[in-house]
């Protein structure tokens, strides 16, 4: 029987065609191992994912407990951007040097399959892992800052007005970087057992997106115009 070539043996062979190989994780936890196909590592994908959603879930444990918090980002080069106010307790406890997880989560669509068991859902999700690392310079905060403004609503912090010293001393800003995370997509329409394929079962998928509805504008703007990042927002931008 032939020996599958091992993993080191595939690159070495690409490296030597010339061939681009994709990343694998940067670390054993990072690994994705239940659907393996489905994982990607490169920069690209853990970056579209992030940049589309806003949202993410932070994670973290001390004494045995976990927490799993939801809080908005920003991306910036390789780096996630995290805030809140200087009392929070998750991010206290990041600033000492806790692990954290970070999670995103995009949903593409329900997946209806013939059978309950084969139900599942369409998505994109990232998982990072690492240590944030606080930031305390004050122009450091508020440029921190306007990237989570600008990531929640691109070309927002250009029209706003800009984040005094006393709020950027009144938020906490941790920087947590890109360099521990995995990507997994699910994409297509339901896996049903063969012997399901002719029961007269409607399958297949519910589409979905996030989508912006009317902006309605605050007492006292109804004669400003609204900037053309509110009446045309999407996601991805
Ligand atoms: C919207 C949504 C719904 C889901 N519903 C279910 C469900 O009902 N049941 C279920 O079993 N699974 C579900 N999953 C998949 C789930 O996230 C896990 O990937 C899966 O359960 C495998 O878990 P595991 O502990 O065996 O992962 P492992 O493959 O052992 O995880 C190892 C490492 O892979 C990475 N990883 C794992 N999952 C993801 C991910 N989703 N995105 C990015 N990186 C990842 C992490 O770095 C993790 O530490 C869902 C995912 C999404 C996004």
């Amino acid at each position: 029987m032939k020996t599958p070539p091992s993993a080191a043996t595939a690159v070495e062979t690409a490296v030597d065609r010339d061939e681009a190989v994709a990343p694998g994780p940067a670390s054993d936890r990072a690994r994705v191992r239940r659907m393996a196909a489905r994982a990607r590592y490169d920069r690209q994908a853990v970056e579209a994912v992030l940049d589309e959603g806003f949202v993410c879930h932070l994670g973290f444990s001390v004494d045995g407990t976990t927490w799993v918090l939801p809080t908005a980002y920003g991306r910036d080069g390789d780096t996630v951007y995290l805030h809140g106010a200087v009392g929070n307790h998750a991010l206290a406890t990041l600033r000492r040097g806790v692990q954290a997880c970070v999670t995103v989560t995009l949903i593409d669509g329900l997946v209806l399959a013939r059978s309950a068991f084969h139900h599942s859902i369409n998505y994109r999700s990232v998982v990072l892992f690492g240590v944030a690392e606080p930031l305390h310079d004050p122009a450091e905060k508020r440029r921190a800052l306007e990237v989570i403004v600008d990531h929640v609503v691109p070309g927002r912090t250009a029209d706003a007005r800009a984040i005094a010293d006393s709020e950027a001393r009144a938020t906490a800003v941790l920087r947590l970087p890109i360099d521990e995370a995995s990507a997994k997509v699910r994409t297509g329409g339901p896996v049903d057992d063969p012997e399901d394929l002719a029961l007269d079962v409607w399958a297949g998928q519910i589409p979905m997106a996030l989508a912006p509805r009317r902006p309605v504008a605050e007492p006292g703007c109804e004669g400003i115009e609204p900037p053309a990042y509110v009446s045309s927002y999407r996601r991805p931008a």
